[in-house]
């Protein structure tokens, strides 16, 4: 699934308004009936109503549900994406889109530039995605799953990833500056950085480790775990240091082997969709899993092993109670990002496998991904699963308050 710029120009404002009655009958109905459009439209029926309607799905925002008891359409992602697209670009936080950088498990990296010609980051969470290609154990679930709930949990994860950046950047962590969030997709700084995993060679692997630990413990005393802590998430940034007290610089997989002692390594950390409190029920098990993939991975890329044990969860947690940062994890419930749709979300990610890079495979750090093989696989699965998915009915879980916003854009 691409994000497809494109069609974005080519929209009438009376298709438009057809996309937005799609989006908001599909809170409620998996299958949105033709006259409902119409209604939810705000436009009189008639042939205005479908022309629009075969508009949108020919460009593929809207799908034509068959074998459905009554005629009806569904959301795509792409119809999706351009509802969020457009919102930003009302409210002038993109100005216009560039390359797609990234199609991680779960989400699509896209470089987006402001109009002021800085380019920023646009994310755009696809939690429905991985169910696709590799959770075929869980067939049940995913039968159940409909359009309302993918749109739903793509979007808690963004706002969840965007609460959270905000507090963390707040308290002085590093990382990417949150600029806006719309339904599935946030907009963020631009980290000008390699991820960790394409640096093959750390001048002072010891003290990149160390600072990694720091990062772990600190986030821990501010009542986080970051959860799916490891090379892909973290970015590192060379800043050039005139004071000559760096730790050198980092090669670059592709770039030029001369290591300069006056540049800095700052590691910059990213993908917040799995945080969890530190008073979660498996709190621990996540803190040793963050610890672990940095430990592993230091000594499988750098054949660094450190001498120091831990950091250990006690000891985190025992750092927390004594001398307690702000609690992140209290903030973020507190400014929107409820307990309830926490939960949620780690349900809904549990059940379709979504388990961060974590998860991703760990035994060839020697070998780039092939994503074109995978995108077909992925295609393939998908279509296989729309096939099975198409059922007409209502769904009573997915309920959205985003048709306030969508009343704004009109
Ligand atoms: P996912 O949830 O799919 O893993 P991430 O947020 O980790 O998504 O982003 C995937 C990749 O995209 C990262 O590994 C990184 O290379 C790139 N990326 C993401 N955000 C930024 C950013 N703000 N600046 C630069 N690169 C980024
Ligand atoms: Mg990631």
């Amino acid at each position: 699934m691409k994000l497809d710029a494109k069609a974005l120009r080519y929209l009438t404002s009376e298709d438009f308004r057809v996309l937005q009655g799609v989006e908001a009958g599909s809170r409620n109905h998996e299958v949105v009936p033709t006259p409902l459009i119409s209604q939810l439209s705000g436009l009189r029926g008639g042939s205005g109503v479908h022309r629009s309607i075969s508009n949108l799905a020919k460009t593929n925002l809207i799908a034509k549900v068959k074998n459905a008891k009554y005629d009806g359409y569904r959301l795509t992602y792409g119809g999706l994406d351009y509802l969020a697209l457009n919102a930003h670009q009302k409210q002038k936080v993109v100005y216009s889109v560039g390359n797609q950088i990234g199609v991680g498990k779960e989400s699509d990296i896209v470089v987006v530039a402001h109009s002021s010609g800085s380019q920023r980051i646009l994310k755009i969470h696809r939690l429905g995605r991985i169910s696709f290609r590799t959770v075929k154990t869980n067939r049940d679930y995913l039968r159940h799953r409909n359009t309302g709930s993918w749109m739903y949990m793509s979007r808690l994860a963004a706002m969840k990833e965007f609460a959270f950046m905000k507090a963390l950047r707040e308290n002085g962590f590093n990382v990417p500056e949150p600029i806006a969030q719309n339904r599935h997709t946030i907009v963020m700084e631009l980290i000008d950085a390699f991820p960790l995993r394409q640096i093959s060679k750390v001048p002072h692997p010891e003290a990149l480790y160390s600072e990694l630990m720091d990062i772990i413990l600190e986030l821990a005393r501010f009542g986080l775990i970051h959860g799916d802590f490891n090379e892909f998430n973290i970015l590192i940034k060379e800043i050039v240091d005139p004071t000559g007290k760096g730790k050198g610089k980092a090669s670059a997989d592709a770039d030029a082997e001369d290591s300069d002692e006056n540049v800095r390594l700052e590691p910059v950390i990213i993908d917040f969709p799995q945080m969890v409190s530190i008073d979660h029920v498996n709190a621990e098990m996540y803190f040793d899993r963050d610890v672990n993939c940095i430990k592993r991975y230091f000594q499988r890329k750098f054949h660094f092993v450190s001498d120091v044990p831990g950091p250990f969860f006690a000891d985190a947690k025992k750092n927390f109670l004594k001398n307690p940062g702000k609690r992140l994890d209290v903030e973020v419930e507190a400014s929107g990002f409820s307990r309830k749709m926490a939960r949620e979300l780690e349900t809904y990610m549990k059940e379709v496998g979504a388990d961060g890079d974590a998860g991703a495979a760990r035994d060839d750090l020697d070998e780039d991904e092939d994503d074109e093989e995978e995108s077909s696989e992925e295609e393939e699965e998908e279509e296989e699963e729309e096939e099975e998915d198409e059922q007409p009915g209502q769904s009573s879980t997915e309920v959205d308050e985003s048709s306030e916003r969508l009343e704004k854009l009109q």
